[in-house]
C-alpha cells in the first residue's frame, strides 16, 4: 500500500471539508478498533491538538484487550487518555443493561449500545473541552448507513452524516467529525497493518445488528457487478449533502427533563433507555 496517498487522502479530507483546526481541543473515540486507532495516530501526527477518550463497555475479555491496547498505543504516541466506565455512567455493564431491555423491548444490541455510547461520548468530550469529536467511520460505514436509512422509507435521516455531522448548532452538543470518510474498509485495515498497531480485527462478540450485516452482504454482492458501488454511493451523496442540509427540516430541540442533555424529545433516547431497566 502507498501509505503516503493514504494519509494525504486523510489530510485532504480534514482541509477540504474544514473538519477541525489546530487551535480546537479534539477528542478522539477510541474503541480499540483499527479505524480509531489510525485516525488518532493520524491527527496526532498531522499536529491536532488531541486527547482520547475510551468507552469501557465490559463486554469481557473483548474490552480488556482493547482497554490494554488503547492505554499502550496513547502513551506510545504521548496522547492523553480518558476511560468512562459504562458502570459508573449507567450502573453495570453493556451486556447486562441490554439483557435487560431486550427483555422488554425489541431493539438490537448495536441500537441500544449506540445510544449509550453517543450520549456518553458528546457529555464527556463537552465537560473534557473539546470542540469537535473524531470518530473512526469509514467510507464502508457510510455507505452501509446510507443504503439501510434509503430501505428503512426513510432517506432524510442521512441528512445528519457526512464528514462532519449535524445540522443544527447547538452548544450543548460537540459536532462529530469523520477523517477516514473517504477511506474504505480495506485501505484502513491494510494501513493499520502496515502501521503494525496494536489492535483486534476480530468483530465485538455483541455485533450481532443482523440489518447492518445483510446490507453489507448487499453492496458486496452489487460491488461484483459495480465495483466502485461504495464510492458512487458516498460520492453522489456527499455531492448534494449541502443542499439536502439546507432543506431538511429538524424538529425543535428540548433539553431532557432528566438529564438536561440536548434532546428532540422531552426525555432523551438514553434516559428512555433507562427507564425501562427501573
Ligand atoms: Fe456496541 Fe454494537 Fe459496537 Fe459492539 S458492535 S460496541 S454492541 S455498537
Ligand atoms: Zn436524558
Amino acid at each position: 500500500m502507498n501509505i503516503k496517498s493514504f494519509e494525504d487522502k486523510v489530510k485532504k479530507t480534514i482541509i477540504k471539508y474544514k473538519l477541525c483546526s489546530k487551535k480546537e481541543n479534539i477528542i478522539v473515540a477510541c474503541s480499540g478498533g483499527k479505524d480509531s486507532t489510525a485516525v488518532l495516530y493520524l491527527m496526532k501526527k498531522f499536529g491536532y491538538n488531541v486527547e482520547a477518550l475510551m468507552i469501557n463497555l465490559m463486554i469481557g475479555d473483548w474490552s480488556k484487550r482493547n482497554l490494554d491496547n488503547v492505554k499502550k498505543f496513547c502513551k506510545s504516541i504521548g496522547v492523553k487518555l480518558h476511560v468512562v466506565n459504562i458502570k459508573d455512567i449507567s450502573g453495570s455493564s453493556i451486556c447486562y443493561i441490554r439483557h435487560k431491555i431486550q427483555s422488554k423491548v425489541k431493539l438490537t444490541n448495536c441500537m441500544i449500545c449506540g445510544v449509550i455510547k453517543r450520549w456518553i461520548l458528546n457529555k464527556k468530550s463537552r465537560e473534557l473541552g473539546g470542540k469537535k469529536l473524531v470518530t473512526g467511520h469509514n467510507l464502508d460505514d457510510e455507505a452501509e448507513n446510507l443504503v439501510m436509512n434509503l430501505f428503512k422509507g426513510k432517506p432524510e435521516i442521512s441528512f445528519r452524516l457526512g464528514p462532519k455531522t449535524g445540522i443544527v448548532k447547538e452548544k450543548k452538543f460537540i459536532p462529530r467529525i469523520k477523517p477516514l470518510y473517504f477511506c474504505t474498509n480495506d485501505e484502513v485495515r491494510e494501513y493499520s497493518k502496515e502501521m503494525k498497531f496494536p489492535v483486534l480485527y476480530s468483530a465485538c462478540p455483541c455485533s450481532v445488528g443482523v440489518f447492518r450485516r445483510n446490507v453489507r452482504k448487499f453492496i458486496e454482492d452489487v460491488k461484483k457487478i459495480i465495483p466502485e458501488v461504495k464510492e458512487n454511493l458516498v460520492y453522489g451523496f456527499i455531492k448534494d449533502l449541502p443542499k439536502f442540509k439546507k432543506e431538511y427540516k429538524l424538529g425543535k430541540l428540548v433539553y431532557c427533563s432528566i438529564c438536561s442533555e440536548p434532546s428532540q424529545n422531552e426525555v432523551c433516547k438514553k434516559c428512555e433507555l433507562m427507564g425501562i431497566l427501573k
